[in-house]
Order: structure tokens, then sequence, then C-alpha cells
């Protein structure tokens, strides 16, 4: 569903995530006191105002309080960071994702009401060390900390076996749940535990990171077998 969302502060957090929400279609507004970064996003957000985001008339102004989202993306001036996300909270947007340095930093956004905490660095950190034991399981997602959601393509030793067969499932020997099989254009949604794995399938898995990892580790072993 198409959201209204504002990003304030266009370093190359803010300018990576206002032209992704863009590119997935919401309307977006970026703002920066920057005229040159107002400048370099404009084509790629719905609209992007040079504007200082620590004054409330300005935002306002900017009709802010009518957007159910805003993501405060400014990391080095702690002030400006406090003082946007405190007006934000105050003109009644319901949804404000603030980014944070460090944990002092974090604590104070949490304290003054964001709703979302983020730390980009170490989140990004997380993936890439976990993409690095995940490396197999394309499109590995963490949900929440030391569990997440993969897709795996079926590898030629799965096809024509039951999900439960294969340990799949409630009580099944992996402790992982296949909640979508893509097949074709056609997507199976929590599949039973008789559903047959076809050639050309993407599951889409949740689980600990452990049992991921194992699921993954007998998936290559058996690749080698065949
Ligand atoms: P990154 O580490 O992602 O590059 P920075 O913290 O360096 O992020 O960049 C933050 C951006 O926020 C800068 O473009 C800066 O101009 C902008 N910014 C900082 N304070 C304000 C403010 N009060 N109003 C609007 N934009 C601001």
């Amino acid at each position: 569903m198409k959201k209204q969302v504002a990003v304030i502060g266009l370093g190359r957090f803010g300018i990576s995530v206002a032209s992704t929400l863009y590119a997935m279609g919401h309307d977006v507004l970026a703002v920066d006191r920057s005229e040159s970064k107002i400048q370099s996003i404009a084509s790629e957000v719905t609209h992007a105002v040079q504007a200082d985001a620590t004054n409330e008339t300005i935002l306002k102004e900017l009709g802010l309080s009518n957007f159910e989202v805003a993501i405060v993306a400014i990391g080095t001036d702690i002030k400006s960071s406090v003082l946007s996300t405190i007006l934000l909270k105050r003109l009644g947007i319901p949804h404000v994702i603030a980014r944070a340095n460090d944990n002092l930093h974090g604590s104070i956004l949490g304290k003054i009401g964001a709703d979302v905490v983020t730390y980009p660095e170490r989140e990004m950190g997380t993936r890439i060390a976990q993409g690095v034991t995940l490396a197999e399981v394309s499109d590995y997602m963490s949900v929440v900390p030391g569990y997440g959601v993969a897709k795996l393509a079926a590898q030629p030793y799965l096809v024509g076996e039951k999900l439960s067969d294969l340990g799949f499932g409630y009580k099944g020997k992996w402790e992982v749940a296949v909640f979508l099989i893509q097949r074709g254009d056609e997507v199976i949604v929590t599949p039973t535990p008789g559903q047959k794995i076809e050639a050309g399938d993407i599951l889409v898995l949740a689980g600990s990171n452990d049992n991921l990892e194992k699921l993954l580790a007998e998936a290559k072993k058996n690749k080698k077998e065949e």
C-alpha cells in the first residue's frame, strides 16, 4: 500500500532509504538543509525540499502532520536528530523511525518518543556477517536476533519429496518452517506437510540461524553426492 513517507537528512543512509522507498512506489518527501543534497536527490523522490528540520513552523508548513511515516536519517548532528524527532512526534506522525550512531544516542531517541530506533552501521555489519555464514541461502533476512527468513532453491535431491519426509515443519528434524513455495507464477502459502517439492520451486523458510545453517550444510553435502 502506498504511504506518505518523509525522509529527514540526506547523508548516505538517508539517500539510500529515500530512493528505495520511492522506487517501491511510496510518496517520498526528502528534506535536507543543504541545497546541493536536495539537487542531487530531486529526480529520485516525489518532492525534495531544502529546510531546517529543527524548525517547527517549517515542518508544519511542509504538511508533515499528514504523513504516516518519517525517518530521521541524520547521524552526525545529534542535536538536529533529537530535535527533529521530538518535533515530528509532536506533529502527530504515528510512526517515526530514528537513526542512531551509538547506544547513548539510541536511548535518547527512544526516550523522546521515536517508535523505532535503527543502527544502520551495526545492522549492516550483522547482515554482512550472517551473509558469510548463510552465504548459500539467497535473500536471508534477520527477523529477530538469532532468527531469520531465507529463500532456498529446490535442489535435485529434494524434488519429488514431501515436506514432512524432508523434516520440515512442526516437530520436523530441522525445526524450520516452509511457509511459502514459489512455483513459477504460482505461490503456495503455508504448504501442507504432504506437499511435494517440484523442480524449480523456491522454498521460503523461517527458523533459527543455527538450524538454517545446519540445513544448508546438509544441502551442500547432498549436492556433492548427486
Ligand atoms: P550519513 O552518515 O548517512 O552520510 P550524516 O549524518 O553525515 O549521514 O548526514 C546527515 C544529513 O542530514 C546531511 O546531509 C545534513 O545536511 C542533514 N542535516 C543535518 N542536520 C539537519 C537539519 N537540522 N535539518 C535538515 N537537514 C539536516
